[in-house]
């Protein structure tokens, strides 16, 4: 995975202990949504659908730190809606750090300018910036004119003050393999951002736009012609080299969303946090009180096209770590 050094080590250590004490199933990161209220109204979100009454709630920061350290994940992405709308914030990133959790806050960088002096910078923490393509591109996938500037703008007043900026694309089936390029060789070229996650689209049912997800095959094709002629190589993106493998088609993996669970301010959400299924209490809970293999490709139908990041890239890791082949060549990454 292309992450800093100190970071993989630390991810590597946690999947040792995790041998070590004959665990299964467990946490790598955790998706942690304290709101699902946002600023913008994107067209493929399927958080901001959710009623009035569930839009103005905040999770407590006791609430969300705790719900991290007794999953025992050392990562976490905090997500929403938009986290900068959530007054305390700062406080959760702050105790979150405190207890040596990487974290990454995700957020569409609109806010980000006005809330910048509430962070520090630090080697665990990195801005992760939601940017689907260049200008034109991005401005239709939020629905709103000028938010690709002031996200831009943002990146660079965040890079300017010394933070790790890392930046989320998510594509469609209006996107070709050049419109992939052109915002990925934008973000690593000319931006020089640290790091760069991608995504197929997710068909969320509650999304208001319900007609431009990817299939499986137009997803292989899309990152395969992407990918071709060394492209990938060149790029900063924080994927295991198994993961891109499975995007572009060169492999096909099982789902394993256990190690990448979700926990909002419903509770944790079964099975991950693309489907909703219901909500409990604890991980614990979620790990023994839900049917594992009913989920994934070929097993649940609104699986069927899924090749999401919290389904697939831990499969890569754990296949990544049982090969010292695939091991070498994270690590060359890294
Ligand atoms: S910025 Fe993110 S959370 Fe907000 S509407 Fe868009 S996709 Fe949803
Ligand atoms: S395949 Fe896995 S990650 Fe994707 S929607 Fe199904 S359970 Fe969630």
């Amino acid at each position: 995975m292309a992450m800093p050094l100190h970071q993989s080590v630390r991810l590597g250590t946690h999947l040792l202990k995790q041998k070590l004490l004959r665990r299964k199933k467990f946490p790598l990161l955790v998706e942690l949504e304290p709101l699902f209220a946002c600023n913008l109204k994107c067209a493929g979100c399927g958080k901001i659908a959710h009623p009035a009454s569930v839009l103005k709630q905040r999770m407590p920061v006791g609430q969300a730190v705790r719900a991290v350290v007794d999953s025992g994940a050392p990562m976490v992405s905090i997500a929403g809606g938009e986290p900068l709308m959530h007054k305390e914030i700062d406080e959760i990133v702050r105790q979150l750090l405190d207890r040596k959790k990487i974290v990454f806050l995700c957020t569409n960088a609109v806010l980000l300018p006005g809330h910048l002096h509430r962070f520090t910078p630090h080697r665990n923490f990195a801005w992760m910036v939601h940017i689907d393509g260049l200008r034109e591109r991005h401005d239709a996938s939020v629905c709103k004119q000028g938010v690709f500037d002031q996200a831009v703008a943002s990146i660079k007043q965040a890079q300017a003050a010394g933070f790790r900026v890392m930046t989320n694309t998510t594509f469609f089936d209006t996107d070709t393999p050049q419109d992939v390029i052109d915002v990925l060789d934008y973000l690593n070229n000319e931006l020089g951002v640290d790091n760069m996650q991608i995504s197929p689209g997710y068909a969320y049912e509650r999304a208001p736009d319900q007609q431009h997800w990817l299939s499986v095959n137009q997803t292989r094709q899309l990152f395969a012609k992407a990918f071709a002629d060394g492209r990938r190589k060149k790029w900063r993106l924080n994927h295991s080299p198994l993961f891109l493998d499975f995007l572009e088609g060169k492999i096909d993996f099982g789902c394993t969303a256990w190690a990448i669970p979700s926990y909002s301010i419903k509770g944790w959400q079964r099975p991950c946090y693309l489907l909703d299924d219901g909500y409990v209490d604890t991980y614990q809970q979620l790990i023994d009180e839900t049917d594992w293999d009913a989920f994934g490709r070929g097993r649940d139908p609104r699986c069927a096209n899924c090749m999401a990041h919290c389904g697939y890239e831990p499969t890569a890791v754990f296949a990544t770590v049982k090969s010292l082949r695939e091991t070498i060549r994270a690590a060359v990454g890294s």
